[in-house]
């Protein structure tokens, strides 16, 4: 028996999201995937500039931090914010004490004149934003960063920018970030994808994915679940199978709770190891974080058969490289109230931008 548990890692995160809680009731349509991303996520990420960006991540690193997760995986968009957000991001993590990974995740889906395409297809010309967008990729790398090629999905790019982020991604030795038929919209993802994708990229959601790729699949239930997208089966898959939150928070012992019980709801033969496998899965990217030490209010933590069930459990502290971080709501390097107001105050910005 055991309180203490190695750092946790969130292979899928959104950390621009964080200031999204709360946000002005959307004037369209919410009612299907499609509709909010378009009324939702691509009218938020539009928004953001970089003191957005920033206060949102370290809240979301934050809030990371306090639920035991010293690493996370991004994907981040900003459109009329691309130069310079990978940094941003990398530099509120840092502040905060997580590492991560950043990636910036291109597409087609904003003209060179900064509309929204109507409709993307294989054919899109590659589009100025993709390629402002593949740059800071390969700046961020090149400087020292650690991220991956990131693409927003299929769906939103032509077959151009695709075989551009393949290539920039392999001559710099890291996977490609993409999110792999969320929803049927992106159904073609599959066929796109097949000849391109290499096992050292991530495959976010591949809850329609019609046919084997190569990479590991991130699964993302609480996400799939809040947009009724379909439960993606990552037990029928023999990819390399990794857990994310998809934005919604950073707190893995709860993702993988509600992953294991959404997994028994379609397969009453499985059991908690098979989740407690997805969450090992994730160290692949940052083993560093086994050293790390989360200090937990509950004993049994080597055994998923307890932390399955167990519901009312919290973090005590946490160590990151062996420097004590966080230890009962108190935060070492830097003010966890500071952080909540500046990240109102930039939610406030936001808001006021969406409703303008
Ligand atoms: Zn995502």
């Amino acid at each position: 028996m055991t309180n203490i548990t190695p750092g946790m890692v969130c292979a899928h995160h959104h950390l621009y999201s964080s200031l999204a809680r709360g946000m002005p009731a959307p004037r369209g349509k919410t009612d299907s995937f499609i509709s909010i991303l378009e009324n939702i996520w691509w009218r938020i990420d539009a928004a953001l500039d970089l003191d957005m960006i920033y206060w949102s991540a370290a809240l979301g690193a934050a809030e990371a931090l306090s639920s035991g997760t010293t690493c996370i995986i991004d994907h981040h968009e900003s459109p009329h914010a691309i130069e310079g957000s990978l940094a941003t991001i990398a530099k509120a993590c840092r502040d905060v004490g997580v590492r991560v990974n950043a990636s910036y995740g291109v597409t087609d889906r904003w003209d060179n004149a900064g509309n929204i395409h109507s409709s993307v297809d294989a054919s899109t010309k590659m589009t100025s934003g993709a390629r402002r967008g593949l740059d800071e990729g390969l700046a961020f790398i090149k400087s020292g960063g650690r991220g991956m090629i990131g693409v927003h999905a299929a769906f939103t790019c032509g077959d151009e920018t695709l075989h551009e982020a393949a290539s920039l991604a392999e001559s710099l030795g890291v996977g490609v970030h993409v999110h792999v038929a969320e929803g049927l919209d992106d159904v073609d993802a599959g066929s796109r994808l097949e000849r391109i994708a290499k096992e050292n990229w991530l495959l976010i959601h591949a809850v329609h994915l019609d046919r084997q790729l190569l990479g590991s699949i991130v699964h993302n239930p609480r996400s799939n679940m809040n947009n009724s997208v379909g439960y993606a089966k990552p037990s029928t898959r023999t990819n390399n199978i990794l857990l994310g939150t998809d934005g919604i928070g950073a707190n893995m012992m709860e993702e993988a709770r509600l992953a294991y019980v959404r997994l028994r709801e379609f397969d009453v033969s499985q059991d908690p190891t098979v989740v407690d496998q997805w969450l090992q899965n994730n160290y692949q990217y940052f083993p560093e974080a086994k050293n790390d030490k989360v200090t937990w209010s509950y004993y049994n933590m080597s055994s998923p058969w307890h932390t399955a069930f167990t519901t009312d459990m919290h973090v005590l502290s946490v160590e990151v490289d062996g420097e004590k971080l966080y230890e009962e709501g108190k935060f070492m390097r830097m003010d966890i109230q500071e952080i909540r107001a500046k990240a109102n105050e930039q939610a406030q910005r936001l808001f006021e931008r969406l409703e303008s």
